[in-house]
């Protein structure tokens, strides 16, 4: 509130990547605003969403990156990528296919993203009933480890996670910047 930019010390990027409806929109609300949006893409245009927080005594300010629906048409672009210093990729566990595609994205990230950029992989939709999930934890898991990526599953509707992956995430990039 009112928060004048001379109190921040770090500004850090991060785009939030992933097939359609997978829940990066939510994932983001729920980090930035604590909520859930049960209208989905209302935050549609907006590009992205800050929070503000301290890290070792430091005010850094989190800005988070929506591709706000870009990513149905392959039309990422590098200027979403550009200047990232974190990225989430998120799958939704529910869906195979979302998994399936997580290596393209982390490719993309590699292609278009600055090479000390930190990478989470994040398995949503963990509220879900067991009978829907089609990927195992311990799969993605494993994936995350061959990729030296830091993983967890999370739920952007029980908000399970969700504070505990971005604040890794800011660590790491702190760890990285400071
Ligand atoms: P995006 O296209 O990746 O930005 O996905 P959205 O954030 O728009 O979410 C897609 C759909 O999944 C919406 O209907 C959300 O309400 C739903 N959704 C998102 N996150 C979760 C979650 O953690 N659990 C469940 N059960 N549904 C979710």
């Amino acid at each position: 509130e009112g928060e004048k930019e001379g109190e921040i010390d770090y500004v850090f990027k991060v785009v939030v990547v992933g097939d359609s409806a997978v829940g990066k929109t939510q994932l983001l609300g729920r980090f930035t605003k604590d909520e859930f949006f049960l209208d989905s893409k209302s935050t549609i245009g907006v590009e992205f969403q800050t929070r503000t927080l301290s890290l070792h005594r430091k005010r850094v300010k989190a800005q988070i990156w929506d591709t706000a629906g870009q990513e149905r048409y392959r039309a990422v672009t590098s200027a979403y990528y550009r200047g990232a210093l974190g990225a989430m990729v998120v799958y939704d566990i529910t869906r195979r296919w979302t998994f399936e595609n997580v290596a393209r994205w982390v490719e993309e990230l590699r292609a278009h993203a600055d090479g000390s950029t930190v990478v989470a992989l994040i398995g949503n939709k963990a509220d879900m009933p067991a009978g829907r999930r089609e990927v195992a934890a311990d799969e993605a898991a494993r994936f995350a480890e061959e990729q030296g990526l830091f993983f967890s599953e999370a739920s952007a509707l029980s908000g399970d996670n969700v504070d505990r992956a971005f604040l890794t995430l800011l660590e790491e990039i702190f760890a990285v910047v400071s």
